[in-house]
């Protein structure tokens, strides 16, 4: 792009200061033009596989330049004189230029938004949604929605153990291990959150108690059957689990005390186990 602004900058100088042909104004400004309409192919082309509204708007500025530079040859064959023909090549040279910074900055400042949202919602260990986001959308899913589904709290057992035996970076890779099994195990309109150190959170959008926990049993189970390879050796964990259906008209903090109750009988129970709470009214 700024290749692009020093040629279309040198060009308007040569324009005014060096040359009187008209045939090589026209070269320059069909140059100027190329390099325009290069930039935009070669950013189209490298964000050919998104298509978020910066992708858009560039794809815009790219189909604003085209139509530009027809305007100069289209006023030629109307009305063939050569300073009609200056005044609207420049025109659309710059109404180009403006197009594609305006396009390019648009997709630089999109990228910059998708990523800090991303940040902001997203647990950097796990890649899983984080706390906050959960909670957000189980409100709006409980309140909005027909507030109706299953919630489960993991936590996984004597996680301090295994801190304390292998080290905390092998803690760390047994906590990602889980979080994947556990995303990758639960259907795909379920909400799953890391909600904090080694527990994880789940919502089951108008699930019933029998399939959440088929669901979330299959969980345990493999969990309880992973070995998590770290530096140090292998690890094994098991996590405990405490679920609870919620019915329509649930406060989401009555959905959190009826899962966290249930897990807290899990631990109870002896670990490596499911709990389901007795279901909420509203
Ligand atoms: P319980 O079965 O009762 O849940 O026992 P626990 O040891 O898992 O529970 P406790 O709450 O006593 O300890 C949790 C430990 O998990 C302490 C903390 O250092 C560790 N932990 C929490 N988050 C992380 C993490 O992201 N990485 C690592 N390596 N450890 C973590
Ligand atoms: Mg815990
Ligand atoms: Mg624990």
């Amino acid at each position: 792009m700024s290749c692009n602004i020093i040629l279309f900058i040198t060009v308007l100088l040569f324009f005014y200061l060096h040359t009187q042909s008209f045939i090589t104004r026209v070269y320059l400004g069909g140059i100027n033009n190329a390099t325009l309409f290069f930039l935009c192919f070669v950013v189209c082309w490298h964000h050919r596989a998104q298509c978020g509204k910066g992708e858009k708007l560039a794809g815009a500025g790219a189909l604003v330049c085209v139509l530009a530079s027809l305007i100069p040859s289209l006023l030629m064959s109307v009305r063939p004189e050569p300073a009609l023909f200056q005044v609207s090549m420049t025109i659309t040279q710059n109404l180009g230029c403006y197009f594609v910074l305006g396009a390019l900055l648009s997709l630089f400042l999109f990228d910059q938004i998708e990523w800090h949202y991303r940040r902001s919602v997203r647990d950097e260990l796990t890649g899983l949604y984080n706390r906050r986001y959960f909670n957000e959308q189980l409100d709006r899913l409980l309140v909005r929605g027909s507030g109706k589904g299953c919630l489960a709290l993991f936590d996984i057992d004597h996680f301090k153990k295994v801190n304390d035996t292998f080290g905390h970076d092998a803690g760390d890779l047994a906590v990602q291990r889980v979080a994947r099994e556990i995303q990758e195990s639960l259907p795909s309109g379920a909400l799953v959150a890391r909600y904090g150190g080694e527990e994880f959170v789940c919502f089951l959008p108008e699930s019933d108690e029998p399939l959440a926990r088929h669901f979330l049993e299959h969980i345990r189970q493999k969990v309880s059957d992973l070995a998590v390879e770290t530096p140090r050796g292998s690890v094994s964990v098991t996590t405990s689990i405490g679920l609870c259906q919620v019915l329509p008209g649930t406060p989401v903090a009555q959905a959190f005390k009826c899962a966290d109750d249930a897990l807290y009988q899990a631990k109870r129970a002896g670990r490596n186990t499911l709990v389901s709470s007795v279901t909420v009214s509203g």
